[in-house]
């Protein structure tokens, strides 16, 4: 078979390596300030002789539901991950969703794997690694967090570390993402798969705007292994899974709205329960703070009231039901709350003051979540057919990415 159907789209297979970098956080600024002063000749390359835009990504603008659609070519409510985290309707408890159990359908790295192709998929935390690799048949994926760990059944190689000839970096480093980059020369020298997924953190962008010499360092360090990846003969596709911004005050202070604050002053206490679906176990980060909450309510009737409420306080730009929500930004209905709220540019969404230790957060505040971080890069370093250029004039979203490389492209 020369193409596989997943989630309603055909793919071709790959006639040479195809590696998919997903640069977690990777606002368009980052390419734009680093190629206007000369420091990413790869990318640069890239924009002369292949293809270049900016695509949109999925909402919530965060990390587990845009792999996913990555991943899947598909929107959350295809593949059922609608978040870092989520309530259980089942047992009404706050989850991780990192859990395979979770997904709806299949990726097209499994799917091209059951016709026998190789696959690779190194994730920077172990969070994703379960869910990017799940289906996948004979391949290897392991994250660069538990590299060590890793083992031949588990993981399709046995000690990460010895291949990457480096000891397992620290969670929190811009060390991670370039021990998953070095992983992926790596495999292509030696496994040479035939589609190959590399996902990133976004430590750096929470921490340092584009333009500052950490954004700086880490953006030329990633743009040397792009392009060491294409001259090892992969096609090589760029995007993020979300933008990021700067979520303070004037004076650096973190610019935050507690729902729960809000909801009490017209709701019973045990009457609404606040979702940061954010929330994960790496919170030096962020803080458990993003732009993107949903509120579950014990009494559906309370619903236009609170969305109301909600649409007068200041910094909140969206404040809709759920089924709006789900149409809008396809999410599925079941793993998401009675109202979706969504903040600003500049603005996050807490629980309640004591819910959050600010004092983790070493710089000021940069986070995502919402519309504002929406915009994300989709960079090919080959060409595409005239079709495809023209179909993204209408709008790309960053899971167009895999039928962009294997259909869009000559190779
Ligand atoms: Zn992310």
């Amino acid at each position: 078979m020369d193409s596989v159907k997943v989630n309603g789209r055909s793919y071709r297979m790959p006639a040479r390596p195809v590696v998919v970098v997903c640069i977690d956080g990777s606002a368009p600024e980052y390419f734009e300030d680093g190629l206007k002063r000369g420091l990413l000749p790869n990318l640069a390359r890239f924009r002369r002789q292949g293809f270049s835009a900016l695509a949109d990504c999925v909402i919530p603008s965060f990390t587990n539901p845009n792999n996913l659609s990555i991943v899947s070519g598909a929107p959350p409510s295809v593949h059922g991950i609608s978040g870092n985290f989520f309530l259980d309707p089942d047992t009404g408890r706050e989850v991780m969703m990192n859990e395979p159990a979770l997904l709806r359908c299949e990726s097209i790295l499994a799917a091209l794997s059951r016709q026998g192709r190789r696959i690779a998929i190194v994730t920077a935390k172990d969070k994703l690694r379960r869910l990017l690799g799940h289906g996948v048949q004979g391949g290897i994926c392991f994250s660069a967090e538990r590299a060590h760990e890793a083992t031949e059944a588990e993981n399709g190689i046995a000690d990460a570390t010895a291949l990457v000839r480096r000891k397992t970096p620290d969670v929190y480093s811009a060390a991670l993402s370039e021990f998953v980059m070095e992983a992926g020369v790596r495999l292509l020298e030696t496994a040479r798969p035939d589609a190959m997924y590399l996902s990133l953190t976004d430590y750096v962008q929470h921490k340092h705007a584009p333009g500052t010499p950490e954004a700086d360092a880490f953006y030329r360090s990633l743009d040397a292994y792009w392009g060491r990846l294409e001259q090892m003969g992969a096609l090589v596709g760029l995007t993020a899974d979300h933008g990021m911004n700067a979520k303070t005050r004037a004076d650096g202070t973190p610019d935050i709205v507690y729902l729960e604050t809000v909801l009490a002053e017209g709701l019973a206490p045990g009457g609404f329960r606040v979702i940061l679906p954010i929330t994960d176990p790496y919170v030096l980060h962020h803080g458990a703070l993003g732009s993107f909450a949903t509120v579950y309510l014990r009494d559906p009737a309370d619903g236009p009231g609170v969305r109301e409420r909600l649409g007068r306080v200041r910094g909140i730009v969206y404040a809709e039901p759920r089924a709006a929500a789900c149409a809008r930004f396809e999410l599925p209905p079941d793993r998401v709350g009675d109202l979706v709220v969504i903040s600003g540019a500049n603005v996050v969404l807490g629980k309640s003051p004591q819910s959050h230790d600010l004092s983790l957060l070493k710089e000021p505040l940069r986070s995502h979540g919402g519309l504002a971080e929406q915009r994300v890069p989709f960079e090919l370093s080959a060409p595409v057919s005239a079709a495809y250029r023209d179909r993204a004039r209408a709008g790309l979203r960053n899971f167009d990415i895999f039928d962009y490389l294997l259909n869009g492209t000559a190779a």
